[in-house]
């Protein structure tokens, strides 16, 4: 019988490859096959020789692959004993179903380890001169997913007590619903001119930043035609960037 591989949830990073972990470099020289999404890149992937790579992200028909089909394909490999790495974007367990990956790989007695990877959700930021707290500005940080409808009686996600926590909010997967999630912030109260940055393809060669307050930051996204990936930061500290970003180098 062959013996049982291993699985590596691995984190990419935000895009630079520069800011993969010295582990996940390695692993990913080590591994048999690496399945990924498109999310860690053109930089990152385009360094895995081509024969490792499975896509489990958006097929060539505009598909996405059932998260079904790579949780059993983890399965499987692993079980032909071969050493894998189930590569994502950002940090592995940031709104990546890294927890769905882990408890089904563990319901199926493979061998799993957890690479941490630097999240877009502070690297983001970060690369447009935005420090998530500060101790002027904000002594919390949440991290929200924009993919639910506010206006859903059923959202999980509840606007109005982060409104009043008075901290950062970074949003991930936020750019399509910002209209919602922006109005929803307002009526909870939020300050009209609440500085906020949106932070487009964040640490790539190709990163975009824009920024606006609560009330113009959808017209700025719109004529800026700011696409996903982006990571949206609400709060004093995206006032931050105009005071540095003269002086800011690296994106
Ligand atoms: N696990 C990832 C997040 C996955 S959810 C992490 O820790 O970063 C996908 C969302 O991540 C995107 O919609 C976007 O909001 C954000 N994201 C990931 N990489 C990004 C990048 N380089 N620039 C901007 N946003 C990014």
């Amino acid at each position: 019988m062959t013996e049982t591989g291993k699985v590596y949830l691995v984190g990419s990073g935000p895009g630079d490859p520069d800011l993969l972990t010295v582990k996940a470099k390695r692993l990913l020289e080590e591994a048999d096959v690496v399945l990924h999404d498109k999310l860690p890149g053109p930089e990152i992937l385009g360094a895995i020789p081509e024969e490792k790579r499975e896509d489990v992200g958006k097929r060539a028909g505009g598909e996405w692959t059932p998260q079904e089909y790579t949780n059993a394909r983890m399965v499987e490999l692993a079980e032909e004993g071969k050493t894998v790495v189930r590569l994502k974007g950002g940090d592995p367990t940031v709104f990546g179903r890294g927890g769905e990956e882990l408890a089904h790989l563990a319901e199926n007695e493979i061998p799993v380890e957890i690479v941490p990877g630097i999240t877009s959700a502070i690297a983001g930021p970060q690369a447009a001169g935005i420090p998530v707290t500060h101790r002027d500005h904000a002594s919390s940080v949440s991290f929200v997913t924009g993919h639910e409808d506010p206006t859903k009686d059923e959202s999980a996600v509840d606007w109005d007590a982060l409104a009043a926590t008075g901290g950062t909010l970074v949003v991930l997967m936020g750019v399509g619903k910002l209209p919602q999630y922006t109005e929803a912030l307002r009526e909870a109260g939020m300050d009209p001119e609440t500085p906020v940055a949106l932070v487009e393809r964040a640490t790539r060669p190709d990163q975009r930043v824009a920024t606006g307050t609560l009330d113009t930051i959808v017209s700025v996204r719109d004529e800026e035609e700011i696409e996903p990936p982006a990571i949206t930061v609400i709060g004093d500290v995206a006032g931050e960037r105009e005071r540095v970003v003269e002086f800011l180098e690296g994106y």
